[in-house]
């Protein structure tokens, strides 16, 4: 592994990193089958991921045609390595025994480890005899979305194939790892005015939120539109907030502290709500919500921006759903991809229908969208949202910050990379664009 490192250091052609060994094994960030059961009985936030995410040696597995090997510089935490390790909603080995029976090349996947991580930066070392636009040498991000390209209903929209699943989360051999194993049509080109760690953290998140806002699968925003952004300086509504902004609309930032309603000001949003100190009570007890609460941030909204908002993008789920459908104005849109504090929502329905809104669905990003998302990093329109970095070996500790909601933005975890600050390629470009605007939430995270 050393070798490779120092040849990717040093910058060298693809046919020398070609003609490099590939190690036997490897260390990964996994969580192990046998101790899936550990955290039984406990509150969910009581479980630590810094017990169930270990550093291990796992072998490399055999490349299939379609698929590259890539030297992982750097990773992120997304909030789906913290649901791998505290085995909610579901312990995810049941995910990798599904995919080992699908096929010769499913079961490398079922073991006694999962490998987790679901973004990376790297250099690819090695293609199957099935790729054709990829080569060793090639400096990449690898996007999550792992699809069956001989599956019929993967050919619309590859999310809606019927066995589409997360890279890192339902498949193994993910990217919190010194080598990963993805198809070639998860690689995208990296971003070459940035740093492994920006590069690494943006795939899962900005293309994400690009499907909900941009594209036309979810709610594409239109110049005017007003968004109800909840978590606004998350993994997620970082990169919402600067969709918004770019796209024309007016963006209503929701956050929990001072620190962030500061940064999301930085960041050009001027319309901010820090939910802590206004005490929503949208719950008044587990079983009642209250109308008058949801009531109160409709007009908290109003007198800021003096009317209800077009879209709401929405991930916490339970706590703040019927909020959602009740703040939206009429014929608006709640934009779903994810339910964080529970996924039996509840809302007055008659709210939705009487008001002619709409509930739509959305998750990950087709090929084309995520490529689009990361054109976007790539040409300096949308800043990463990195604001720590970790070691591979704290990525226990890394997945707590994230699962405590003791972070800002992107988490970064370097692998390979041996320090912070490496893989500039084009300097002049990313002077252009601002090394104040694409280190924003690192120099709040500082
Ligand atoms: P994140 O970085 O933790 O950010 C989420 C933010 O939501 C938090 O920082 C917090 O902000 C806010 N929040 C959390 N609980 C809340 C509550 N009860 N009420 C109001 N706000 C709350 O996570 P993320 O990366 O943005 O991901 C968010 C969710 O989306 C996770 O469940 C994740 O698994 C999911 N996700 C789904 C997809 C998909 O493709 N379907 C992709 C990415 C993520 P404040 O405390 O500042 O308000």
């Amino acid at each position: 592994m050393q070798q490779i490192l120092e040849a990717i250091l040093n910058d060298a052609p693809g046919d020398e990193l070609a003609a490099l060994p590939l190690p036997e094994s490897y260390r990964a960030v996994v969580v192990r089958k046998d101790e899936q059961d550990m955290f039984e009985g406990m509150a969910s936030t009581d479980k630590d991921p810094r017990q169930s995410l270990h550093v291990q040696e796992i072998a490399l597995p055999e490349l299939a045609p379609d698929e590259a090997v890539v030297a992982v510089m750097a990773s992120s935490i997304n909030f789906n390595t913290v649901w791998s390790s505290i085995f909610e909603p579901l312990s995810t080995f049941g995910f990798l025994t599904r995919l080992g029976r699908e096929s010769y090349w499913g079961k490398r996947h079922d073991q006694d480890f999962h490998a987790v991580g679901s973004d990376a930066s790297g250099v690819v070392l090695r293609v199957g005899s099935a790729v054709r636009r990829w080569k060793p040498g090639d400096k990449v991000v690898v996007h999550c979305n792992h699809v069956d390209d001989q599956d019929p209903s993967s050919h619309n929209d590859s999310m809606l194939g019927d066995n589409q699943r997360i890279w890192g989360f339902e498949t193994n051999y993910g990217g919190l790892a010194e080598l990963t194993i993805v198809k070639a049509n998860q690689l995208m080109p990296k971003p070459a005015h940035l740093t492994w760690e920006e590069s690494s953290v943006n795939a899962l998140c900005n293309s994400t939120s690009y499907r909900m806002l941009v594209s036309p699968n979810a709610a594409p925003m239109t110049q005017g539109d007003a968004v109800l952004i909840w978590g606004a300086t998350g993994g997620l509504g970082g990169y919402a907030c600067q969709y918004v902004l770019n796209g024309g609309g007016t963006p209503v930032g929701v956050v929990s502290s001072p620190d962030k309603v500061d940064l999301l000001h930085d960041l050009g949003v001027e319309h901010v709500i820090d939910r802590r100190e206004a005490g929503y009570r949208f719950w008044s007890d587990e079983h009642t919500q209250d109308e008058s609460e949801w009531r109160r941030l409709g007009k908290d909204i109003r007198s800021m921006i003096g009317r209800d908002v077009d879209i709401v993008f929405e991930h916490p789920g339970r706590q703040t759903f019927g909020a959602s459908v009740f703040v939206a104005a009429r014929g608006g849109t709640i934009v779903t991809c994810a339910a964080t504090s529970g996924f039996m929502i509840e809302f007055d329905n008659r709210h939705l229908w009487m008001k002619l809104k709409q509930i739509v669905s959305s998750h990950f990003a087709n090929y084309a969208e995520a490529w689009a998302a990361n054109q976007l990093i790539c040409e300096g329109k949308v800043q990463p949202i990195l604001s720590a970095v970790y070691p591979m070996e704290q990525t226990g500790e890394a997945a707590y910050q994230v699962h405590k909601n003791l972070h800002e933005g992107k988490i970064g975890v370097l692998c390979l990379a041996p320090s912070e600050g490496l893989g500039i390629e084009d300097p002049e470009f990313r002077a252009k664009v601002g090394e104040d605007r694409i280190t924003l939430f690192r120099r709040h995270g500082a």
